[in-house]
């Protein structure tokens, strides 16, 4: 009996020096006497823990153009892009049909890369034949692109930007009917990528 009060109270002691014991330590917590310096320390929690949970992180698609991990300023942007690629990526513009580099591309394998920020967006084998005038894609890298609702020039269409920096990629249309297994096509203009045969995924970089 001893020797197990004697656990018992080690396991006490050491509890709340572990951050990880949380659901532990309020299992334990009615013989536990709460003491003013773990008050003082859980407090600053509970602000952080309500708004984690609460109403204010729900995803909202159409209010998050802050939000992506690169945060560069449109100066930044200035200086590392052309003038079309910025037009395009920064401002939603859109390249001329027919006459983007990558309209008629169609590689055995390899990955299409923001050209902004360099995400990987796109591989060679989600790309079809569309003759729409831009390169067209039936799906993406999962998570890589986001969709957002375009109601510009009158329509209801749904833009699609690099998950990672919120650069304009073009739109995503669904149920033309095209022989994909998605039946949707990732209209992108050919400024916004840029392709590698390689990849770009990060797989072969072991090796090095
Ligand atoms: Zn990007």
């Amino acid at each position: 009996m001893r020797f197990q009060g004697l656990t018992s109270a080690l396991r006490i002691f050491a509890l709340p020096l572990r951050s990880h014991s949380t659901t532990v330590r309020r299992l334990n917590r009615p013989p536990l006497p709460i003491s003013g310096a773990t008050v003082l320390r859980a407090a600053p929690t509970i602000p952080f823990l309500s708004s984690f949970f609460g109403s204010s992180t729900k995803p909202d698609p159409q209010n998050d153009t802050m939000s992506y991990p690169d945060q560069r300023s449109d100066d930044a942007w200035q200086a590392v892009l052309s003038p079309e690629q910025f037009r395009i990526l920064r401002q939603k513009g859109t390249e001329r049909p027919h006459t983007g580099e990558y309209d008629s591309h169609y590689p055995s394998q390899g990955v299409y890369s923001c050209a902004g920020c360099s995400a990987p967006l796109y591989k060679a084998n989600h790309k079809f034949k569309s003759d729409c005038g831009w390169p067209a894609y039936f799906d993406s890298i999962p998570g890589a692109v986001t969709r957002h609702t375009d109601s510009s020039f009158g329509m209801e269409r749904t833009e699609i930007v690099c998950s990672n920096c919120g650069g304009h990629l073009g739109h995503v249309f669904k149920g033309e009917g095209y022989p994909t297994p998605t039946d949707e096509r990732h209209c992108v203009n050919s400024v916004s990528l840029r392709f590698a045969e390689d990849g770009g995924e990060g797989e072969g970089k072991a090796s090095i």
